[in-house]
């Protein structure tokens, strides 16, 4: 396939909030020798006409960005303003210095409220301080589809507990971290999907996201050719989930490069 007739998904992240292994646990998974049990907070790079977009800014942007040889990205989309998802945003920094352009930060008003609280330093130019090296970052709010380098984004409107988070489907691809469900208008957009990205926590449901189950019911709904699970906890490793799921639904793991047609 051309790699123009194309969108590449490099994984940079799969796990729940307090990454895999956990601070202070020595389970079985966060023990496991084998490396797709260790997971970094949830973050994809989805690149397509020589451009790459980075889908949120896990605190271990740095160490996967390098790990996955993403020396530029030109754009960066947020689902929501969750710690696991933001912390890494000083790290643009270099992406700034490197191409000597600002970032675009585009997120849901909720969330761009988070980032001017949480990144008073790099919003507040009158106030800044020369000898601080700080991201340059333009905030754009998302108020419904988006053209990013020539391709249209929707935006997925998702619950997750009483935060709303932004889903994303770009072609045939879609990634929804993050929710406790998908709601009825909202799986319209997700008609026809060659691959679905979404939140299957662990085995048991939780009040926030969506257990393996939950997912199971809205993959079957939705039908997209292929699923992955992401966000995962500790409670199982990544082989033995697989072995439990349909052909066609498989578990993300950190460094997962895949391609999807446009
Ligand atoms: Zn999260
Ligand atoms: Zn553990
Ligand atoms: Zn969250």
């Amino acid at each position: 396939m051309n790699k123009s007739d194309s969108i590449e998904v490099v994984v940079l992240g799969s796990g729940t909030s307090a990454g895999v292994p956990m601070i202070g646990c020595h389970c079985r998974v966060c023990t496991s020798a084998d490396p797709r049990d260790q997971r970094n907070r949830c973050s994809v790079v989805v690149g397509y006409g020589g451009k790459r977009v980075l889908i949120d800014t896990p605190p271990e942007l740095r160490l996967a960005v390098i790990a996955n040889g993403i020396d530029m990205v030109d754009a960066v989309v947020l689902t929501h303003g969750h710690a696991d998802h933001i912390f890494g945003l000083d790290d643009v920094r270099r992406y700034n210095t490197l191409s000597g352009n600002g970032m675009p930060i585009l997120a849901s008003a909720s969330t761009l409220s988070i980032i001017r609280q949480a990144f008073p330093y790099a919003i507040d130019q009158a106030a800044a301080d020369p000898l601080v090296y700080r991201p340059q970052i333009m905030l754009q709010e998302i108020t419904g589809t988006f053209e990013l380098f020539g391709r249209v984004w929707t935006p997925i409107h998702l619950p997750h507990g009483n935060v709303q988070v932004l889903g994303f489907r770009v072609g045939d691809f879609a990634y929804c971290t993050d929710c406790s469900g998908i709601p009825a208008q909202e799986r319209k957009k997700l008609a026809s999907l060659d691959v679905l990205i979404i939140d299957g926590l662990r085995p048991t449901p939780h009040p926030t996201h969506l257990s393996f189950n939950q997912a199971l019911e809205i993959i079957a709904d939705l039908r997209p050719r292929r699923a992955y699970f992401t966000h995962l906890t500790h409670d199982l490793p990544h082989a033995e989930i697989e072995a439990q799921l349909p052909p066609h639904v498989r578990v993300l793991y950190d460094g997962m490069k895949f391609q999807v047609p446009l």
